[in-house]
């Protein structure tokens, strides 16, 4: 199917598409509405995957496997830099699609974009380098043996997607699994799953052999059975932590080999020396880009004593100004990815409230909002630490503000949380981010910058945020088997 059939018509989304041909459902009551989060209208339904076509599409990737692991790192270079160019070259019908779906800005759908094709392209790159795939030897303290260190793929990955940035973190995936020598079965969000069919379509175009990757829609229970199949040697789950606790259990069957990229519940600390305006820059971004349906969201924001005041003043400012709306131009924040996620986060705001937090301010909806799922940001100041809205992961657009008075209680107050995935430190002092970045507990700390990713840079959190790493050189190595041998030197 190509991008451009998908974009023209309200479709049935194929329930799945195995060695290249799309599947439909049988049974027609088992599909999710598509909708446009920005009017609601609907604008298709993505078929279910049965358990048969869940089975088939496992067994056409570890039919496609042997011959796929075979081929050179130089081939499979040409392959993924083509992808790239092709999303490159698509770019307008695949922002469109996103903005359509999720209801993003231009600007967002455009950066998402713009993260899958460098995605592509980084993998690319380390095909290319010899060293990537090379066998290492190793100094051994006994000159009577040699012995070598050699990376294999490890097999069928299982890769599973949320419906917060659909394209990119398929690309997250897909790119370093093929880039390592794995076949894959993708399963998409069930509400977001549109762009996912246009990047299949853009990745068989790119000449990728039919059964490299294969893909199954549907919803949690397709999930869990296709990681649940015996075929499949490594998950690589995003998604919510509850979810990704079940994974883990599943794949324990096996022992197969998971990565999982979970929940946070991220802080951005504004020192006392901190350039205000940038803060706020950084605190809007960090806690309503994507409409606050971020795992990096950094929704809990810890502001120094002696600027509390200076800050939330000019912070109320700067969210009464993003304009919601839409997907247009000037549009800073989209909606919420279904009425669904924004009755949940309401429900959390409202929990929140009647256990005591206080909204401070909140930001305004545009009149050309009414039909979507919209909701205006909203900033809670000074909730105490057992609220709901301080301790669990909302995923809308919501955060919290307190203040601190010494870099200790700024450090225990953001490390207080069983997640660890991001954080963000805005200072003026070298020493004391040199301090925040070794003390804070994050995979990943920003300092006086807003959330830049690069696909050089390894994603990933501690604690309930997950295992493992995606991007970088250790997310290529998450698709592969470490091995060694020792041979006798005589
Ligand atoms: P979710 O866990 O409900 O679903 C994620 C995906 O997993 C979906 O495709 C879903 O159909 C599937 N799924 C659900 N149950 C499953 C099961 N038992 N077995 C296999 N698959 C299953 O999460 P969501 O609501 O789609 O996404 C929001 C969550 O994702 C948030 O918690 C967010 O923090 C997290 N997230 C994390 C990262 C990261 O990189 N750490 C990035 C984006 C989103």
């Amino acid at each position: 199917m190509s991008p451009q059939e998908l974009t023209q018509k309200a479709l049935k989304f194929p329930a799945a598409t195995i060695a290249g041909e799309p599947h439909h459902s049988a049974t027609p009551q088992t599909s999710t509405p598509i909708h446009n989060a920005a009017t609601g209208e609907q604008i298709g339904w993505q078929e279910h995957a049965t358990a048969e076509q869940i089975d088939a599409a496992v067994r056409a990737a570890h039919s496609a496997l042997a011959t796929w692991r075979a081929t050179t790192p130089t081939f499979r270079a040409r392959l993924l830099k083509k992808i790239a160019e092709l999303i490159e070259a698509d770019r307008d019908r695949l922002a469109s699609m996103q903005m359509q779906v999720s209801g993003k800005p231009p600007f967002e759908a455009n950066l998402d974009v713009s993260d899958a094709a460098a995605t592509f392209d980084y993998y690319a790159g380390l095909c290319e380098q010899a060293r990537t795939f090379a066998p290492e030897s190793l100094t051994l303290p006994d000159n009577t043996v040699t012995g070598e260190r050699f990376y294999e793929a490890v097999g069928v990955a299982a890769l599973i997607v949320p419906w917060n940035f659909p394209m990119v973190t398929t690309a997250w995936k897909i790119a370093p699994a093929l880039a390592a020598g794995c076949t894959v079965v993708l399963k998409p969000s069930e509400f977001t799953s549109p762009v996912e069919h246009m990047l299949a379509a853009i990745i068989a175009e790119a000449g990728v052999p039919d059964g490299v990757v294969n893909i199954v829609n549907g919803c949690g229970a397709v999930g869990a059975q296709l990681t649940a199949h015996p075929l499949i040697n490594k998950i690589s789950f995003t998604g919510s932590t509850a979810s990704g606790k079940k994974v883990m259990q599943t794949a324990a069957q096996d022992m197969k080999r998971v990565t999982l990229e979970l929940g946070g519940k991220s802080a951005l600390i504004v020192r006392a020396d901190a350039d205000i305006e940038r803060a706020v820059s950084l605190a809007v971004g960090g806690a309503f880009t994507n409409a606050g349906q971020m795992c990096s969201a950094t929704a809990r924001i810890l502001v120094h004593d002696d600027v509390y005041r200076k800050f939330m003043a000019a912070f109320e400012t700067a969210v009464r100004a993003i304009v919601v709306a839409p997907p247009a131009e000037n549009v800073a924040m989209g909606p919420l990815v279904s009425a669904a996620q924004r009755e949940r986060v309401q429900a959390l705001v409202a929990e929140g409230v009647e256990a005591g937090a206080a909204v401070a301010f909140s930001g305004q909806l545009d009149s050309a909002c009414a039909e979507g799922f919209f909701m205006a940001p909203v900033v809670v100041a000074e909730p105490s630490v057992d609220n709901v809205l301080w301790n669990d992961e909302v995923f809308g657009p919501v955060a919290c503000v307190k203040s601190f008075c010494t870099d200790e209680e700024a450090i225990a107050l953001a490390n207080d949380t069983r997640y660890g995935l991001v954080a963000t430190v805005v200072t003026a002092d070298n020493d004391a981010a040199r301090r925040y970045k070794s003390q804070l507990r994050a995979g990943l700390v920003w300092v006086n910058t807003p959330q830049l990713i690069f696909p050089q840079v390894c994603w990933g959190g501690l604690g309930l945020s997950g295992i493992g790493r995606e991007l970088g050189l250790a997310g290529l190595r998450s698709y592969q088997e470490l091995r060694h041998a020792l041979t006798d030197a005589a």
